[in-house]
């Protein structure tokens, strides 16, 4: 079976971009492979962070998790702090990585912009911590959103650049790590803000007006959606480069009655017609309904906080025992001496 590892950072609510673009994909898929999915903790702190919340939102992270359907009995859940060997190989590729490719990042541009003069290493530094999350576990596929194609790349560059250094033929030693592959979802693969149809959907985005969380209430999503941005043109339409907030109410429409057996021709038919005063209110109950079972699920496993925790910790063991020995394998490439070893 292939293996598959992804994340969410516990930064705030999560969000209908997370869950279209990513957790739904990796409930999908867990039968298929062999699954871990970690609630990435040290990325959260690449931005301010409030440290009297970090921890209750990696549980409410963690809970969001199972409340979507991912299955313990199936897939691995656990927190990355929990597993030191992440910090340990992110030391080790940044020394193996040139600073111009980070330089190269988009997201890093975009977000350092936000954060202004508090801009801290770690973001920049941010891409090698996702690399060491995705090489540590020798996964084959990565499901992930449309903006973190560019990250994945880098990971995939890493790879190359430290096996093709420490790996070669005359050290005469085998890979230490795996290529991964994106796993991009093509419908709702990017969820845009309700504000800016250019601009994708974000927990770190400051109006919470922008985005819908998976545990706004149905009258929180309906407001949200009364005011979010559309246009003055007449009738609905997909892919109109002018009407970007339109492409993006219909992409989540779609995705969230896809279900119900929904496609892009059967969306354009039913709503083409259609002015927003009549079409905002058919997407409220839409998501209202597609939201309802996770809220209801989350609310109970939150309620056993020490079920989470059971699972946590057999998470991290599980994880760990996968990282250390590809951690053990790079610093074996890269020469460090080890006790008790040859
Ligand atoms: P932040 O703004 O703090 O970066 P985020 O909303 O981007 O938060 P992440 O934790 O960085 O969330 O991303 C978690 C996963 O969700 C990733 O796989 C990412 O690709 C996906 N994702 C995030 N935003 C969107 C979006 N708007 N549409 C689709 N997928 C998304
Ligand atoms: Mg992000």
């Amino acid at each position: 079976r292939k293996r598959v590892l992804s994340g969410v950072q516990p930064t705030g609510s999560l969000h209908l971009g997370n869950y279209l673009g990513a957790i739904r994909q990796w409930v999908k898929n867990q039968d298929e492979y062999e699954s871990f999915f970690c609630v990435v903790d040290l990325h959260a702190i690449t931005a301010p962070h409030d440290p009297k919340r970090l921890r209750q939102e990696t549980i409410e992270a963690a809970a969001l998790y199972l409340a979507a359907g991912i299955d313990p009995s199936k897939s691995t859940i656990f927190v990355q702090s929990h597993v030191l060997a992440h910090t340990e190989l992110t030391w080790l590729l940044n020394c193996v990585t040139p600073m111009n490719w980070l330089e190269r990042m988009i997201q890093f541009k975009e977000k350092a912009i936000k954060q202004g003069e508090n801009v801290g290493v770690g973001l920049f530094d941010y891409p090698i911590l996702m690399a060491a999350d995705i090489l540590l576990y020798q996964a084959d596929l990565v499901p992930v959103g449309e903006d973190q194609r560019q990250h994945l790349e880098l990971t995939r560059d890493i790879a190359r650049r430290f096996n093709d250094q420490f790996c070669n033929k005359k050290a005469k030693r085998r890979k230490v790590f795996r290529d991964p592959a994106a796993l991009i979802v093509t419908e709702g693969a990017r969820v845009m803000s309700l504000l800016d149809g250019t601009s994708k959907m974000s927990k770190s985005a400051e109006n919470d007006g922008s985005r819908i969380n998976l545990l706004d209430s149905p009258d929180t999503i309906r407001a949200k959606i009364k005011r979010c941005k559309t246009d003055a043109s007449l009738g609905l339409e997909w892919d109109n480069p002018a009407r970007p907030e339109c492409t993006n109410l219909l992409n989540i429409y779609l995705a969230v009655t896809e279900g119900a057996g929904a496609t892009k021709e059967s969306v354009l038919e039913e709503v083409a017609g259609m002015n927003w005063g009549a079409f905002k209110p058919v997407l409220t109950e839409a998501v209202v309904a597609h939201l309802e079972p996770i809220q209801r699920k989350y609310r109970q496993v939150m309620e056993d906080p020490e079920h989470i925790e059971q699972i946590l910790t057999q998470g991290a063991t599980d994880a760990d025992a996968i990282a250390s020995q590809t951690l053990g394998w790079a610093k074996d490439a890269m020469g460090f001496y080890s006790l008790g070893r040859k």
